[in-house]
């Protein structure tokens, strides 16, 4: 079975928060991003406006809710949590918005998951800053227009192609955020291990960070492990060899797959002989929800190049294949 303390999610308790970069100065990678979204803070500063409405989209773990808290920071203005699952009738999203400060930062997590009667509330605030109220029932129901707060609303999302039409292109700044590098990654554990008062080496450093899967909240989860295991063995400081040692034994292996990737792996090839196999059969084959699959494991096992998504189902590739130390079957996928 797999390590959920290991897992890309969020736990219901954010234990990785401590490790938050605080200001874009701070937040390591996503180059790209990062750059944007300074001149877009600047300007709306500059302009003394509410920003533009922001757009993160990427697999979880990357630093979608940092970024969010970075904007609202920088641009010096309060900060609103919530999410798509939360927010259950449309009067909830009205009480929110109706309660922001100007040029507040309102942050919904998962909100390719709102639910559609609440959405309907969101396209007007967002595009007219206004909410329309129905008063009344029946025949002398009547619709009262409310003018909101200048606000910017900062999306976040794992799947982007599952938002509405009319929801995404109401944000003027879509911005989808990408794997880290190894070398990204190595910067992000030694902040970390600083945060921490921890010793380590730069090789023990990028051993943890080949084996986060890209992911920021991985490497911080992996360091914690890995200091827990250096305690235990009296080391003075992180080396490879103690990285090393500590993953392996949490079963995250060579490439940063952990149990579940690998049970993923192994059932393309033994049951179903490298695919393609739909991602219903998987998900359920995994006892994993569907979501979860498609969210959290292929998406890293895609950039590997260990599996293809094709029309007719996941396919296991050479690279994958080889990662498991198997032949394809002969003439078949590879
Ligand atoms: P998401 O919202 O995309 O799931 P988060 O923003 O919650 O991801 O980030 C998860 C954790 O990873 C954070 O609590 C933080 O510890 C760490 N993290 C994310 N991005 C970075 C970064 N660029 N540099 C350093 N740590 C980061």
């Amino acid at each position: 079975s797999s390590n959920p303390d290991l897992s890309p999610q969020r736990q219901p308790e954010d234990v990785d928060a401590a490790l938050r970069p605080k200001s874009l100065d701070e937040f390591v990678g996503q180059a790209a991003a990062r750059e944007n979204m300074r001149v877009f803070i600047e300007a709306a500063r500059g302009r003394g406006e509410a920003m533009d409405h922001v757009l993160f989209y990427g697999p979880p773990g990357l630093g979608k809710t940092t970024l969010a808290q970075i904007v609202a920071k920088e641009l010096g203005v309060g900060f609103r949590a919530t999410s798509g699952p939360v927010i259950a009738r449309a009067g909830d999203l009205a009480a929110l918005l109706t309660n922001l400060e100007p040029h507040d930062v309102l942050f919904i997590d998962e909100i390719h998951r709102l639910n559609p009667v609440v959405e309907e509330v969101l396209y007007p605030a967002m595009e007219d800053r206004a909410l329309d109220i129905i008063i009344g029932e029946g025949p002398s129901a009547r619709s009262v227009r409310i003018d909101l707060p200048p606000f910017t609303l900062v999306g976040a999302t794992t799947r982007q192609g599952l938002l509405t039409t009319p929801l995404r292109d109401r944000f003027g700044i879509p911005v989808r955020l990408i794997f880290y590098t190894e070398a990204e990654l190595t910067l992000v554990v030694r902040r970390a291990a600083g945060l921490l008062g921890m010793a380590i080496d730069e090789s023990g450093a990028r051993e943890i960070a080949r084996r986060s899967r890209g992911t920021p909240r991985v490497a911080g989860r992996l360091l914690r492990r890995v200091r827990d295991f250096a305690h235990v063995a009296g080391a003075p400081r992180v080396t490879a060899e103690i990285a090393d040692a500590s993953l392996t034994r949490l079963e995250v292996d060579s490439l940063g797959l952990d149990a579940m990737d690998r049970r993923y792996l192994t059932m393309i090839a033994d049951i179903y002989q490298g695919g393609p196999v739909g991602v219903e059969t998987l998900a359920a084959g995994l006892a994993e929800p569907r979501d979860t699959v498609e969210e959290v494991v292929e998406p890293y096992l895609i950039q590997l190049g260990l599996i293809a998504r094709t029309a007719r189902g996941r396919c296991l590739n050479a690279g994958g294949w080889k990662h498991l130390g198997l032949a394809p079957p002969a003439g078949g996928q590879g």
